[in-house]
């Protein structure tokens, strides 16, 4: 009945960068995981010379920890970059057509993507006097800010494509923290940035962002095969209770059911999921990760061959404000994106459907789903005839939204776990959806139980430089 210093239950990326970091430190880990493999959402497919990607497509390493783990992971050589911004574009539905959509502060506020009113609007910013509330969503702290053109024509596209969530209903704070934070300190956005860059001598670099040769699948396989990673597939989880110095958590595997005794528990799953494996053990703890709302999502592969389609695809892809009114959120132009996606000749867009803007699409049928990403295509990229080969992915529960009180939800959580020694929760509906998050997460977590355990040493010998503050979205 004994078993490792620390079980992780779920094998998706959170999960994994705990065990990772937890097995580099010399910590015994186990992951159970319910599925055949590791990865939850992310799959990588390679079928008939296409390389698409079930969920995330690109991690970034704006992050220390993304970079360390891709390193100590011996990732470096299977990297593929993206295209760098200051050389590729990022374009933006707009009245119809597709328009660059410069990263940089100087270029964007120059772009003609904004009337002359948005844009005085926009240099006007450091005159707005600090103000906001607690609560305060996106739209309210953009809008207070930058203005209406700025939330309409940049936020909300950036936070209902790659979130899929609803700047109306998301909260500033939990999504934006930098540009909150940037407010409470320097009084503007604009001042601030500028201040951080005349301290530093130079304006932040813009995020690489990359996957591996194979897929993000490279990525999984690596964490989950590291030494020291002890990796159980098909480990359904069923029951966790607190025992004499530890936790005793039950389960069904392959050769029937199991029981262990462990130090520390870390309960990796969706929040719903964990809801149900805690209620037992705190009502309210379970009521406050039942309320976290998911959103649903469906992800739509099409490749063309490459005369099928006019414009130059020469940049990353494109997001769709709302009042565009088209169904997609955005489209990513995975073959300009990464060199071997497709077989020669051929390219691959990937485009998004759903989230909070629009879950009626939770209802609708594959081939409806491949028809609204076809006719939002159609025109903006002068798509002639039909797709050569068609994938649709669909996620039920996509990704959690941090929407309403979500930072006084999630102190709450804290605050209940707080009563559970021994017990922790690692999802991407805590810190953060995106992999470079869920990665700093896992350090910061494994940090947190090996101190517990008495071996934070482990860490600081491995990368002294890592910082665990307040990891967010941005
Ligand atoms: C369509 C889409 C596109 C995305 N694109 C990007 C992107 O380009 N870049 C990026 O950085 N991020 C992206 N993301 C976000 C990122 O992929 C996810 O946030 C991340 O993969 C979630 O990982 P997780 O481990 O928290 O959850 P999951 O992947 O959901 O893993 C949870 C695991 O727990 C297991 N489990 C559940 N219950 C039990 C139980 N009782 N016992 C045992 N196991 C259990 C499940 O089987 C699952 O494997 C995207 C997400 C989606 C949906």
């Amino acid at each position: 009945m004994s078993g490792p210093d620390v079980i992780v239950i779920g094998g998706g990326v959170s999960g994994l960068s705990v065990a990772w970091r937890l097995a580099q430190a010399g910590i015994s880990v186990e992951v159970w995981e319910q599925a055949e493999r590791p990865g939850g959402k992310i799959v990588t497919r390679h079928e008939q010379g296409y390389v698409t990607e079930q969920a995330a497509s690109v991690m970034m390493d704006a992050r220390a920890e993304a970079a360390h783990l891709c390193t100590a992971a011996g990732l470096d050589a299977e990297k593929v970059m993206c295209p760098s911004p200051e050389r590729v574009h990022r374009y933006m539905a707009q009245n119809g057509r597709l328009m660059p959509f410069p990263l940089r502060f100087a270029a964007l506020v120059s772009s003609p993507v904004w009337s002359l009113r948005g844009r005085l609007r926009l240099l006007a910013e450091p005159l707005v006097p600090k103000g906001g509330h607690p609560g305060e969503s996106v739209s309210e702290f953009i809008v207070r800010r930058l203005g209406r053109e700025a939330l309409e024509r940049a936020f909300e596209p950036f936070v209902a494509g790659p979130l899929a969530s609803d700047p109306d209903h998301a909260s500033a704070e939990a999504v934006l923290p930098r540009l909150v934070a940037l407010e409470r300190r320097y009084g503007s956005l604009g001042l601030g940035i500028c201040t951080h860059k005349f301290l530093h001598g130079r304006s932040a670099p813009l995020r690489d962002a990359f996957s591996f040769r194979m897929g993000m699948a490279t990525l999984i396989g690596s964490l989950a095969r590291a030494p020291g990673v002890c990796f159980r597939p098909r480990h359904t989880v069923g029951q966790v209770e607190p025992a004499q110095t530890g936790w005793r958590v039950s389960g069904t595997t392959p050769s029937g059911e199991r029981v262990v005794r462990v130090r520390h528990l870390v309960v990796s799953v969706p929040a719903p999921a964990a809801a149900k494996l805690l209620r037992p053990l705190d009502r309210e703890l379970a009521d406050l990760l039942r309320g976290i709302d998911y959103a649903s999502l469906a992800v739509v592969h099409l490749g063309f061959d490459r005369c099928a389609v006019r414009h130059p695809l020469n940049g990353t892809g494109f997001l769709v404000p709302r009042r565009e009114g088209r169904q997609i959120t955005g489209s990513q132009w995975i073959s300009s994106m990464f060199p071997g996606r497709t077989p020669a000749g051929k390219v691959l867009l990937t485009s998004y459907l759903g989230g909070a803007r629009a879950p009626e699409t939770r209802d609708w049928d594959d081939d409806r789903c491949v028809g609204a990403v076809t006719d939002s295509l159609r025109p903006l990229l002068g798509i002639r005839g039909t797709p050569d080969k068609v994938w649709v992915d669909r996620h039920e529960r996509g990704l959690p939204l941090y929407h309403g009180a979500y930072p006084g939800r999630i102190r709450a959580i804290a605050q209940h776990l707080g009563r559970w020694p021994g017990l922790h929760l690692a999802a991407n509906y805590w810190g953060g959806i995106s992999i470079r998050d869920r990665v700093t997460c896992g350090y910061a977590l494994a940090q947190q139980i090996a101190a517990a355990l008495q071996q934070p040493k482990a860490f600081e010998l491995t990368h002294p430089g890592l910082c665990y503050g307040v990891v967010n979205m941005t």
